[in-house]
């Protein structure tokens, strides 16, 4: 998952252009006060980053070294932004696994339409100025698809998250569940019984929803990620691992 780091005033860091032949991107190179090199890559820029104290003879010859892992890595990541869900008319939104196409149209009503009778590939999302509204995160279409999933997810997580904790005979341990748009988690479960999910995950298809409910309820047996944790995971969830490796092919299509 990425991460980002927020850079402090405490940090002190130089930040250079870093000229190589051969690569795709603008790479830049970043000196701090770290103790080893690391590369790291966006779809737009790669970032080496180093003490302060390695030359620029041995910077060279350790991306020389990853040059392979950089390329794929650049590549990887480009597709991905390419992928990126854009609530635009015309665009496409990967829902439940299945490809379809964005139609946005203004009505008086606001809603989300699944698959209409005349377009059975479609995704209609409509509302007052909807059409032609702006494509970013607080555009009309963006704030009924938002309130669309935060339905679905209300009716759907709280319950089957109170059922399967019962069913494992945790219950009593379970004491709110909340949903939230988080930057990077799905879900979290913490020590005093709290269990939070991301309502975006209702874009993803059923089984690996109730793998990430599975995910959090476990670990109201299970404060961590061990063995016994995933064991405990399997027994309700016996697929896990194909839908841990769905979210991990297709979370980034996911957010918006
Ligand atoms: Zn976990």
């Amino acid at each position: 998952m990425l991460t980002r780091r927020l850079q402090t005033g405490m940090e002190s860091r130089q930040i250079e252009h870093l000229a190589v032949a051969d690569l795709p991107l603008d790479c830049r190179l970043v000196r701090s006060r770290r103790k080893s090199l690391a590369v790291h890559v966006r779809h737009d820029l790669i970032e080496v980053r180093a003490p302060a104290f390695v030359g620029r003879g041995d910077i060279l010859k350790f991306l020389d070294k990853h040059r392979g892992w950089v390329l794929r890595k650049v590549q990887e990541k480009q597709q991905r932004h390419s992928e990126r869900l854009s609530l635009s008319d015309g665009g496409q939104i990967l829902y439940k696994a299945r490809l379809l196409n964005i139609e946005l149209c203004d009505s008086a009503r606001s809603g989300v339409i699944l698959a209409p009778l005349d377009s059975p590939h479609t995704m209609r999302i409509c509302g007052p100025g909807v059409k032609g509204g702006r494509v970013d995160q607080q555009s009309a279409a963006a704030q009924v698809l938002k309130r669309w999933l935060q339905q679905q997810a209300k009716d759907y997580l709280p319950a089957r998250t109170r059922a399967l904790a019962e069913y494992l005979g945790v219950g009593h341990k379970l004491k709110e569940v909340v949903l939230r748009k988080t930057r990077s988690k799905w879900g979290h479960c913490t020590s005093g019984g709290r269990i939070q999910y991301n309502w975006l995950i209702m874009l993803a298809p059923d089984g690996v929803i109730d793998y990430m409910i599975a995910h959090e309820v476990c670990h109201l047996l299970h404060m961590n990620h061990s063995a016994v944790y995933w064991q405990a995971v399997a027994k309700v969830c016996p697929d896990y691992q194909r839908y841990v490796g769905w979210l991990k092919d297709n979370e980034h299509r996911l957010w918006f």
